[in-house]
């Protein structure tokens, strides 16, 4: 009997709804933030670390930052992020699957997503 508690989400989900959820960010540096704010803006993400960076980062499936925490590729946790041991857990338990798993949605998508294209 395992104790640990394994979570599935779909591999091409959209940024926003998965660091809503994960509460990590991936740095370039392989670091792992805490994040402290995320707000969705549009079609773009604010996101406050605890260790205080501020950025704005585009809401996207594909983006580095998706792909990071999807395959995992940040795994040295911030030490001025101080992140708990149990986010960590949560993070390391938690996998993607591109035909299995939970659907992670932004709260404003569903809407018809061609406004707002300008030529
Ligand atoms: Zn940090």
């Amino acid at each position: 009997m395992s104790e640990v508690k394994k979570r599935y989400y779909r591999k091409y989900t959209e940024l926003y709804p998965l660091v809503e959820k994960i509460k990590l960010w991936p740095s370039r540096k392989g670091h792992l933030h805490g994040v402290k704010f995320i707000q969705l803006r549009g079609k773009y993400i604010d996101i406050t670390t605890h260790c205080g960076k501020q950025f704005r980062v585009f809401n996207s499936r594909h983006s580095r930052a998706a792909r990071w925490l999807r395959n995992k590729w940040a795994s040295v946790p911030c030490p001025a992020c101080r992140v708990p041991e149990w986010k960590l857990e949560k993070y390391s338990t938690t996998f993607f699957s591109a035909h299995y798993g939970k659907e992670l949605v932004s709260e404003n998508s569903g809407k018809n997503s061609s406004e707002g294209e300008e030529a």
